[in-house]
């Protein structure tokens, strides 16, 4: 047994990293339905999960598109330091001061979320149901990859501190192992954003912030459990994997005091506030009166694609890992 184990390379710690992995986007576009009112409530409640799947999709699509990857994450370290008042928040204003090829290398989430919320919001003006599903859908996978830590800083696996497998510790192993037990979703009502500009560029520094966190405790937690207790190798899907042990996570999770737990609450509060801003701004069209309420046929083989495609799993632009 010893002879298979150490014949598994260390590459497999983890299963592919996907921005919050799939399961917490999944969770998070789940969990933000509760959130909205019953008007609200009467369409996104019967397609729950419609919103719970298809919150993978821009993952999936990185696998098909090389310009998908820089939606999901901002290098903002790159533009100094907090909170980094050299980049323009406008993104006319920091095209003319980096050019756009420079902002797509380093990462253009927050802006994204702003092209995605206008989609929304005429979405809901056209009353046209499958654009709002799914924009709603795909617009809840970029606002939580904007609460990622490690969605907003250079070293997002922590490549250049020798802690390579980070990014999916945060925000795969460690929700997977704990939200379902322990974690708690209770998170009220759903708030009208007045600036969703602002209100998605704070999300984005408080991530910033947060990073070094991240980064730091994991470094102080790896001199405290020998490699044989910090890795342990588990049974997924008929396969063993190399991951980071329970007692490692848990220890871990301790050491951020519940911060995982916390972005997650908060990308599930943020998810149904903007689903709910932009509805709002539309004029709170009538969801039971809506039209194009079914998927054509080239939409249903838009979404086979893009499950194939992850599924050769050849992507295209940066990995998380
Ligand atoms: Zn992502």
């Amino acid at each position: 047994m010893k002879k298979i184990l150490l014949a598994i390379p260390l590459f497999c710690i983890s299963l592919h990293a996907f921005c919050w992995g799939f399961y917490a986007h999944k969770r998070i576009n789940y969990y933000a339905v509760f959130l909205l009112p019953p008007e609200m409530m009467v369409l996104y409640k019967p397609h729950i999960n419609f919103l719970s799947d298809h919150a993978v999709d821009p993952d999936k699509r990185r696998y098909a598109l090389a310009a998908e990857g820089a939606r999901h994450f901002i290098d903002i370290d790159y533009y100094g330091h907090y909170p980094f008042d050299s980049l323009p928040r406008h993104w006319k204003d920091a095209v003319s001061k980096y050019g756009e090829d420079s902002l797509r290398a380093h990462g253009i989430v927050p802006w994204w979320i702003g092209i995605m919320m206008l989609r929304l919001t005429n979405a809901f003006r056209e009353k046209d149901q499958v654009k709002i599903l799914k924009l709603s859908a795909e617009i809840g996978h970029y606002i939580a990859d904007a609460h990622v830590p490690l969605h907003t800083c250079s070293n997002h696996n922590g490549q250049f501190t020798h802690q390579q497998g980070i990014h999916a510790f945060w925000e795969s192993r460690v929700p997977e192992l704990l939200a379902e037990k322990e974690w708690d979703f209770f998170i009220g009502k759903a708030v009208y954003i007045s600036n969703p500009e602002q209100f998605m560029w704070d999300r984005v520094l408080e991530s910033a912030k947060a990073s070094d966190s991240v980064l730091y405790m994991e470094r102080l937690l790896n001199k405290q459990f020998a490699p044989e207790r910090k890795y342990a190798f588990e049974d997924r899907n008929g396969k063993l994997i190399k991951q980071y042990s329970t007692a490692y996570s848990v220890a871990y999770n301790n050491m951020l005091n519940n911060m995982i737990e916390r972005r997650m609450r908060q990308s599930i509060f943020a998810v149904a506030s903007c689903w709910y801003t932009a509805w709002v701004n539309a004029g709170q069209p009538d969801l039971t009166k809506l039209s194009n309420r079914t998927f054509t046929d080239e939409e249903t083989k838009e979404f086979e694609k893009l499950d194939k495609l992850w599924k050769l799993g050849n992507i295209k632009g940066r990995d998380c890992e």
